[in-house]
C-alpha cells in the first residue's frame, strides 16, 4: 500500500465550538511522510504537526500547542482525514480553532471527496501493536492490543434516557468510517453547557453543531442520526485522537467511558512502552 494525499486544495469556513471564532480552513496536498500539519496562516504560517508530543490539554476537546501557539478541537477533522485514508495533508487555519461544522466529520469527508485522493510513491507505514497496553483512571479504562485491522470496541454509560449504556464494535475497513461513524455528532448536556459557558467554552455551540440533551430529552427538533449516535461519536473522537500517532494503527482499542484525556494518556503510555509496538510497511 502506498501513501496518499489530496488531489487538490479545498476550503471551507465555520465557527469554533469552544472559542466561537470565525475560521477558514484549507486542506492542501502534502509531500510523502509529512503526516498532518496544522498551519496557522494568521501567525506567519506557524506549523503545529498533529502529533502526541504537542497535546496540550484535553478537557472537552483535544488542543495542541507548540511554542505557545495553540490549535484547538483538532479531533473531528483528523478523524475525517484518517477515516478517508489520507496520509499526508497540510491544514491551513486562520484562527485558533478548527471549525465545528455540523458537529460531526461529515462535512470534512465531503470536502476530502471533492478534492479527491491520489496515491504517492512511498509505501504507507502503520503503527502495529505487539503487546497489550492498558490505561485506567477510576471507572474509565482504555486498552490497545494486537489485531489484524484497526478495531475499536467502545462502551459509554450516561444516566440519560437517550443514552444509558451503548456499546459498539467498529472495524475500520474500506468505506466503513463514512457509513457508520462520520456523521455522528458531538453532544452535551444543558447543565454542563452553562458551566462551560462560564468557563468561556462552548461559545460557538448551537443546535446546528451539537446534540443538546436536557435531563429527560433533547433540545434539537431533528431526530438522532442513529439510535446509538452517542457511542458512534465517541468512536469518531477516538479515531481522531489516535491519528496523533502519525500513521494508521494496526490493533484493537477497547474503551470504557473514555474521553480525550484518557486517549492522550494511553497514547503516551504506549509510546513509552517501546516493546509494545513497531512501525512497519503496510502489507497489501
Ligand atoms: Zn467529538
Amino acid at each position: 500500500m502506498k501513501q496518499t494525499t489530496l488531489k487538490k486544495s479545498i476550503s471551507a469556513s465555520g465557527v469554533g465550538l469552544h472559542t466561537g471564532v470565525e475560521v477558514n480552513v484549507t486542506l492542501r496536498p502534502a509531500p510523502e511522510n509529512t503526516g498532518y500539519i496544522f498551519v496557522r496562516t494568521d501567525l506567519d504560517n506557524f506549523e503545529i504537526p498533529a502529533s502526541v508530543e504537542y497535546i496540550s490539554h484535553c478537557s472537552y476537546a483535544t488542543t495542541l500547542m507548540r511554542r505557545g501557539v495553540v490549535l484547538s478541537t483538532c479531533e473531528h477533522l483528523l478523524s475525517a482525514l484518517r477515516g478517508s485514508g489520507v496520509d499526508n495533508c497540510f491544514i491551513d487555519l486562520d484562527n485558533i480553532e478548527v471549525p465545528i461544522m455540523d458537529g460531526s466529520s461529515e462535512n470534512f469527508i465531503d470536502l476530502i471527496e471533492q478534492a479527491g485522493i491520489v496515491e504517492q510513491n512511498s509505501p504507507r507505514h502503520v503503527f502495529r501493536i505487539l503487546e497489550r497496553v492498558v490505561f485506567e483512571q477510576g471507572d474509565r479504562k482504555m486498552s490497545i492490543e494486537p489485531a489484524k485491522n484497526f478495531e475499536i470496541e467502545c462502551v459509554i454509560d450516561f444516566p440519560h434516557p437517550f443514552i444509558e449504556r451503548q456499546q459498539l464494535n467498529f472495524i475500520f475497513e474500506n468505506g466503513s468510517f463514512g457509513k457508520e461513524i462520520a456523521s455522528a455528532r458531538t453532544f452535551g448536556f444543558t447543565h454542563e453547557i452553562e458551566m462551560l459557558r462560564k468557563a468561556n467554552l462552548a461559545l460557538g455551540g448551537s443546535l446546528d453543531n451539537a446534540i443538546v440533551l436536557t435531563p429527560d430529552g433533547m433540545l434539537n427538533e431533528t431526530p438522532l442520526r442513529f439510535d446509538d449516535e452517542f457511542v458512534r461519536h465517541k468512536i469518531l473522537d477516538i479515531i481522531g485522537d489516535f491519528a496523533l500517532l502519525g500513521m494508521p494503527v494496526e490493533g484493537k482499542i477497547i474503551a470504557t467511558k473514555s474521553g480525550h484525556s484518557v486517549h492522550a494518556s494511553l497514547m503516551s503510555k504506549l509510546l513509552k512502552a517501546e516493546h509494545a509496538w513497531e512501525i512497519v510497511e503496510q502489507a497489501g
